[in-house]
């Protein structure tokens, strides 16, 4: 069990780990894939991390990038992150969101920034942990598969 802010994510929805960083799957994605890396500190801000959080976590969102572009079969992924109220972020924790994307899943590429803002403000569109725990699942296998390290 870790903590993602205020939010507690259970062991079966993590699906990668480090020594700094742990990845897991989103409960309210805003396309297939979309995931989170985060440091497992506690870190409001970018500007936060230290030097080794920040290499850990985007060594490890590197590395899981590349595990999305396999799994989606795409060559195209959506990273952001949300830095500070202004910018959008909601959970106080650094994250990296991973969305891989696939030709024409938005009208206009862009959109994109539209829906995490739409999505983030609904309650209605909460998965179940059942849901959660099967993808989790999945990406854990190929986290084996592709020898991804920590
Ligand atoms: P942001 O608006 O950039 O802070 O993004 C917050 C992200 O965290 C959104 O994609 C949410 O769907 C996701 N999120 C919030 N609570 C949880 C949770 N308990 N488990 C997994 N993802 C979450």
């Amino acid at each position: 069990m870790l903590k993602f802010g205020q939010h507690v994510i259970q062991q079966s929805c993590v699906f990668w780990e480090s020594k700094l960083s742990f990845a897991f799957v989103n409960i309210k994605p805003v396309l297939p894939g979309h995931v989170l890396v985060s440091p497992k500190r506690i870190v409001p801000s970018f500007t936060n991390l230290s030097p080794e959080e920040n290499v850990d976590l985007f060594k490890g969102a590197q590395q899981l990038a590349s595990l999305l572009k396999t799994h989606y079969k795409t060559e195209s992924l959506t990273l952001v992150v949300q830095d500070g109220v202004d910018a959008g972020q909601s959970v106080h924790h650094v994250h990296i969101h991973l969305m891989p994307r696939q030709a024409g899943d938005f009208a206009n590429n862009d959109d994109i920034y539209g829906e995490i803002e739409r999505v983030d403000s609904t309650t209605s569109e909460i998965r179940s942990e059942m849901e959660m725990e099967s993808e989790a699942m999945i990406y854990k296998e190929l986290v084996k598969e592709m020898g991804i390290t920590s």
